[in-house]
């Protein structure tokens, strides 16, 4: 066949064709039926979504000689076949980003005052236009406040806020949104059977959501699905070529993050593959847990992949969500992404709430160096009795007040003699004097009857062990002090 890329290729001929931008489309037409012209219109709106698509079929309606229903440009006439050809006179496009320059806008306002040679209207198509120099802004805003009668200027930008408000304030402006996954999957599906090629739903999906909101990402990503998979997209093969990874692959990786199970979360980062795309593993965790906070937030039931994490903590999905967007940045940065994706997903296990909890809990020596509760707990020197006690015992420091939290029927047990013991056996770990304050609001997750139950010290040990090996730690880790690894001597052996 001969070869037109596709997004040329279908790229719209008329406002009828026009995909997802319909409140645009609405207003547009209705300014061509009812001759209510204007002299300056401001397309906005990201890349690739048809801003200047839009504008050349507007061009192409101001200027038909045949216009169909009042509103249509007929393609036909000799105005609409020279602007689909790129050979027309009077319809003069500009690509601010190349030409900025003040002479450059110049030399294109000198031509403003010529009538417009065989059409009715000439019109100056400015894309990125917010790349201009400010004289040559200047020099175009002289022009827009009193533009000649047969002049129209449309402007395209995917930032807005760089333009002047005067420039704005003299425009119609165009705002045209992103294009939904389900538009744009609607619109492949029948591109692609026009075009002959098979697929299945999902393959559609995919690629859509792959063009974050355009269709023009979207039609040349399908270029390439469409060459590597032969013409007959699957799934499967979509999502190699794509390199998007299966959802169960992120729905484990949640589940193990939650879990605080290190060695799962590293084992299925083994798995997935030092080469692949790791940023877009990271999104797609993002892209999970939003999913999960929204449907909390609906209270309704949703995906079923979503359904098995709907009692997770709202603020520790949060949290995830955070340092996820938090750590994105990183990529661009020319670390190895293999080692960033590692980094980010067991900080998120080191510094969940819970975790920092955990550090707050910080008994201080004299020296000024920090051990942590319960870690120290078999350095005491204590009797069997007490201690069996304090062993459900959390604690905490706040300057020379030691507070020693029990399970209300500990507490009520709990003699003069044993409480004089506990206190020497602090005193003398940590050389100092104290003043012991006792209460049953104990957190039966800090108590080191609680740390031994629990696989607590695995965890800890392989996120150590992962971040020694790993030399960009620290500057992945942006100078944070890694409290969660520090840990008793006893332990560690
Ligand atoms: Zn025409």
């Amino acid at each position: 066949m001969s070869y037109l890329v596709l997004a040329r290729k279908w790229r719209p001929s008329n406002f009828s064709e026009v995909v997802g931008q319909d409140h645009a489309v609405a207003a547009l037409k209705n300014s061509v039926s009812s001759k209510n012209i204007h002299h300056a219109y401001l397309f906005t709106g990201t890349r690739g979504i048809g801003k200047t698509s839009i504008a050349r079929i507007l061009a192409k309606a101001l200027n038909c000689s045949e216009l169909i229903d009042n509103t249509e440009p007929c393609n036909a006439c000799e105005s609409c076949t020279s602007i689909n050809e790129g050979a027309a006179i009077d319809f003069i496009e500009i690509d601010a980003a190349s030409r900025r320059g003040i002479e450059d806008t110049k030399n294109l306002l000198e031509t403003i005052s010529y009538l417009p040679s065989s059409s009715k209207y000439k019109i100056y198509l400015i894309d990125e236009v917010h790349m201009l120099t400010p004289e040559s802004f200047n020099a175009l805003l002289k022009n827009l406040e009193e533009p000649p009668p047969h002049v129209i200027f449309m402007f395209a930008t995917t930032e807005y806020k760089k333009i002047l408000p005067t420039i704005i304030s003299r425009c119609l402006q165009i705002n045209l949104s992103s294009v939904s996954v389900n538009v744009i999957s609607n619109q492949l599906g029948e591109i692609f059977s026009k075009e002959k090629i098979k697929y299945d739903e999902n393959s559609l999906k995919l690629i859509a959501e792959a063009a974050q909101g355009s269709i023009r990402d979207a039609l040349s990503i399908s270029e390439k699905v469409i060459s590597f998979c032969n013409r007959n997209l699957k799934e499967k093969e979509v999502r190699d070529v794509l390199g998007i990874p299966e959802p169960e692959i992120i729905e484990n990786l949640l589940k193990s993050i939650l879990d605080e199970d290190v060695t799962e979360v590293l084992s299925i980062l083994e798995n997935y593959g030092e080469y692949e795309d790791h940023e877009f593993l990271l999104k797609s965790l993002m892209d999970l847990i939003q999913d999960i906070a929204i449907s909390q937030f609906e209270k309704k039931g949703s995906k079923n992949n979503i359904n098995d994490f709907l009692k997770t903590d709202p603020a520790k999905l949060q949290f995830l969500y955070q340092l996820g967007l938090s750590n994105l940045k990183h990529f661009s940065l020319g670390y190895d992404s293999f080692s960033i994706l590692k980094m980010t997903l067991l900080k998120m296990i080191a510094f969940s709430p819970e975790n920092q909890k955990k550090n707050s809990l910080k008994i201080k020596k004299q020296d000024n160096s920090e051990i942590q509760w319960p870690g120290i707990f078999s350095d005491l020197n204590l009797n069997g009795i007490s201690k069996n006690l304090l062993k459900q015992a959390s604690v905490i420091q706040q300057e020379n007040n030691l507070k020693l939290s029990f399970p209300k029927n500990v507490l009520s047990i709990l003699n003069e003699d044993q409480k004089k013991d506990i206190e020497k056996s602090f005193e003398d770990y940590l050389k100092m004097e104290l003043v012991f304050i006792y209460d049953d609001e104990v957190d039966s997750k800090l108590t080191p009857e609680y740390e031994k139950k629990n696989k607590d010290k695995g965890i800890r040990k392989n996120i150590k062990k992962t971040m020694e090996k790993d030399k960009n730690f620290n500057e992945i880790m942006g100078g944070l002090k890694v409290e969660s690894v520090k840990f008793n001597k006893k332990n560690e052996t």
